[in-house]
């Protein structure tokens, strides 16, 4: 296969003065794209910073024969995003690629959550990630060209117990990056959602408080951890997210895993259901009930790509089920 090349391309990626944002950012720069290394330099839990973080992927990259600039903002304000971006075009001109990935964990369990713990996840992980990408948005838009790669997680699309804050807003970055698919396609854009998994500094964050949930920790022990020995290392994700942001890769609207060297599409489906008879009487709850197993049936499953995909999928449903 060809070499995929990022040469004359402008890539900000966020967060990336660790764990997987630097690995992104040492791939790209390698395969010649210019790279805006974005990182606040603060803790695993978002506290304090410096400028050490960014300022040493950098030097990395200009090390290897390769082009980045550092940016200290924080993605949490509306301010810091714009910022982000303007670094980009003062040093580079434009912005071909933007990958979402700066964040931090403040872990507790769902009822204790303090306003404090809620606001700065959904302020880093969510908010921020809108506040880049919109100004990068309209600066892709100008030159009909662009790539976006969200970082969402496991711990919203299947979940994991003490991340309420955290899974929601990564949850939400499943919606935006949707919406960016749907509205960018009129101008070259792409958007894409990727689920890493990596042993990087957030593990410490990690606290096995959640263990106190019976069936949550069953799933923990009883997991089959067969095909991860050695594979939950940052560099097993940073393949797929390159990939996914290459000009090759014209996939748009996705949801994405890597775990332990297994790459796969995740998808969004509706079961077949239970289409109540046709005419304008809406069914009782006695009738919901009643047809349970098969609201629940996963045996036909449609993957509407818009709201109006899914009346497409109730149409084929109801011939399916002889109503039409
Ligand atoms: P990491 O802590 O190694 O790297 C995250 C970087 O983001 C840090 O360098 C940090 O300084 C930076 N950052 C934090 N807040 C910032 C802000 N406001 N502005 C700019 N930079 C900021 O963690 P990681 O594991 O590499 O995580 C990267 C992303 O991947 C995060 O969004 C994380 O939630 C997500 N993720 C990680 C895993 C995993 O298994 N490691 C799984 C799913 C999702």
């Amino acid at each position: 296969m060809t070499d995929i090349s990022f040469d004359g391309r402008v890539a900000i990626i966020t967060g990336a003065g660790n764990g997987l944002g630097k690995d992104y950012a040492l791939e790209l720069a390698r395969r010649g794209a210019k790279v805006v290394v974005n990182d606040l330099g603060g803790s695993g839990s978002g506290q304090g910073q410096s400028h050490n973080a960014a300022d040493l992927v950098v030097q990395e990259i200009r090390d290897n024969g390769g082009e980045a600039v550092a940016n200290y903002d924080s993605v949490s304000t509306r301010q810091g995003g714009a910022g982000i971006v303007q670094t980009a075009l003062d040093a580079f001109g434009k912005v071909d690629i933007c990958i979402n990935n700066a964040g931090f964990l403040r872990n507790g369990r769902f009822e204790d959550l303090t306003d404090e713990q809620i606001d700065v996840i959904i302020d880093v992980h969510l908010k921020g990630a809108i506040y880049v990408a919109q100004p990068a948005y309209k600066a892709m838009r100008r030159n009909g060209y662009g790539r976006f790669l969200f970082t969402g997680s496991a711990s919203a699309m299947f979940g994991h117990a003490w991340q309420a804050n955290y899974a929601a807003a990564k949850g939400g970055l499943m919606g935006l990056s949707h919406i960016v698919a749907i509205e960018g396609s009129a101008y070259g854009i792409t958007s894409n959602l990727l689920m890493p998994t990596a042993q990087s500094r957030l593990a410490a964050e990690m606290d096995a408080g959640f263990m106190e949930i019976p069936a949550f920790a069953q799933a923990v022990q009883s997991a089959d951890y067969a095909a991860s020995d050695g594979r939950v290392e940052v560099p097993f994700n940073t393949p797929l997210a390159v990939y996914l942001v290459s000009e090759q890769c014209t996939s748009t609207h996705g949801i994405y895993s890597q775990n332990s060297g297994r790459y796969a599409k995740v998808r969004i489906c509706a079961a077949d259901g239970w289409v109540a008879p046709m005419g304008s009487t809406p069914p009782s709850v006695e009738d919901v009930a009643a047809h349970w197993d098969g609201i629940t049936d996963g045996a036909v499953a449609h993957e509407p790509l818009t709201v109006y995909d899914e009346f497409t999928a109730v149409a084929a449903a109801a011939r399916r089920q002889g109503l039409i």
